[in-house]
């Protein structure tokens, strides 16, 4: 076996040159103060050869780890027999290759009709173009989004999104969307289905008819609410009755996080535009796009446009993906049962420090624990880190410790990686000298 050259400490990297003349809008860096080299399955390494456990996997666009050699010999093989890299949106052999796995173990096993509509390679850019087609189709400009959801950071999808951290840095007003309350946002006692459809009903609500409604079925940046699969298929239904398209923003949730392709798949609704990026491409590479089904298709040509439509190699690794992830149902059932382990380890890590407040949240591979505080929550990421774990935090105030390692991860380092959380969690605890209390099972 070939050592890596990073294993050396005459190659250490500083971080200084980062400091000096990276824009401090830099986020996860900061939490993670080293200088990664390479990686493997769901192991980074820095540039002095050290491990770290990774359950950040690029904000859940690792879910088949880092550079799987599947996918990676499909690139190499790819790029060395001279295949197209860009191609705005011409037709290539990458292209019909993706658009053909799509078709064929993802859409028809779940008898599903969208047509693809190639975006921007971000997040955002499919969630522009999801909000676009739906104003179009309905003739109207408002759009209900939910408290706590995280659509992105471009104007169009940051009227969207809830959080006042990035709605602040827009520095104009966000409109065209009303935000509603998620499932659960107002405790157990109000259902806030009810709440929406009575402002809908209501013509004195305040509420201008809505093209569409926008949520993840479990808000990945928002702190892993979940949504009951009751509450979405009443919303759908509301949907239906309100003549509004619903919009899953997959994107986090998506691409097999929460134990499917498709997050909403075990709900069984059935949205009328779907969000994807993230692990989409598989490889970590850009690529994004909204699935629209076929009726709703009104574009004019070009009228959403953009260069960086479909990335070849994205095509390339994310049709091997699909090919070999999700030709059966192996692939989910072994990511449901990770999940199965992971809520058992967080539940008793939560019990075990349990002096009140830590509670376990999420759904599949996309669980984690609600510190009560993001002192507290900030506390257990940087003990993580200082042994070998890179985990963060999400929600409105940081306070939730969030793993979202790949799904590929052994259960033998997803074990490794609970133990480090678990005896993080110890030391934060310590080091806080506060009391936590109860135990909310996921
Ligand atoms: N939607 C969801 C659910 C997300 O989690 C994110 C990013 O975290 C986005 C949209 C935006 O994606 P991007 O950052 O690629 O623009």
């Amino acid at each position: 076996m070939t050592t890596h050259k990073a294993a050396t400490t005459a190659d250490h990297i500083s971080t200084d040159i980062f400091k000096r003349n990276e824009s401090q809008v830099q986020s996860y860096a900061r939490s993670f103060p080293c200088v990664f080299e390479r990686a493997e399955n769901a192991t980074l390494y820095d540039s002095e050869g050290r491990g770290y456990l990774d359950f950040l996997a690029g904000a859940g666009s690792l879910n088949y780890g880092h550079n799987h050699p599947v996918l990676r010999d499909a690139l190499l093989a790819y790029i060395s027999s001279g295949g197209i890299t860009h191609s705005l949106d011409l037709h290539t052999r990458a292209k019909a290759g993706f658009l053909e796995a799509m078709r064929t173990h993802i859409f028809e096993p779940r008898g599903l009709d969208y047509v693809i509509q190639f975006t921007g390679p971000t997040g955002a850019n499919s969630i522009e173009a999801a909000m676009k087609i739906a104003r179009k189709v309905k003739r109207r400009t408002n759009i209900v989004s939910f408290t706590n959801g995280f659509h992105g950071v471009t104007l169009g999808s940051l009227a969207a999104t809830g959080n006042q951290h990035h709605r602040g840095g827009a520095s104009m007003s966000l409109t065209g969307v009303t935000a509603m309350p998620y499932d659960g946002y107002m405790g157990d006692e109000v259902d806030t289905i009810d709440y929406f459809e009575k402002v809908l009903g209501d013509a004195s609500s305040g509420l201008d008819h809505p093209a569409a409604v926008i949520l993840e079925t479990v808000q990945g940046e928002g702190g892993l609410n979940v949504a009951s699969y009751e509450w979405l298929q009443r919303l759908e239904r509301l949907c239906r009755r309100y003549d509004m398209l619903l919009i899953i923003d997959d994107i986090q949730a998506g691409c097999g996080r929460t134990g499917n392709f498709f997050s909403f798949e075990a709900a069984n609704v059935k949205p009328d535009i779907v969000t994807l990026s993230k692990s989409l491409s598989g490889y970590g590479l850009p690529f994004a796009v909204t699935l629209i089904k076929r009726e709703l298709d009104i574009w004019e040509p070009g009228e959403h446009n953009g260069t960086f439509r479909g990335n070849n190699h994205a095509f390339v690794t994310a049709a091997a993906a699909i090919e070999t992830f999700w030709r059966d149902d192996q692939f989910a059932k072994s990511v449901q049962a990770k999940a199965a382990m992971l809520t058992q380890r967080l539940r008793a890590i939560a019990e075990k420090h349990d002096k009140g407040l830590i509670k376990v949240k999420g759904r599949g591979l996309m669980q984690g624990i609600d510190c009560g505080s993001g002192e507290l929550a900030a506390a257990v990421s940087r003990a993580a880190f200082a042994r070998g774990l890179v985990i963060e935090t999400s929600g409105p105030d940081s306070e939730v410790v969030k793993c979202l390692c790949p799904l590929t991860i052994s259960n033998e380092d997803l074990t490794r990686g609970l133990d480090i959380l678990d005896q993080s969690v110890a030391t934060a605890v310590a080091s806080q000298r506060k009391p936590l209390s109860n135990v909310v099972a996921a």
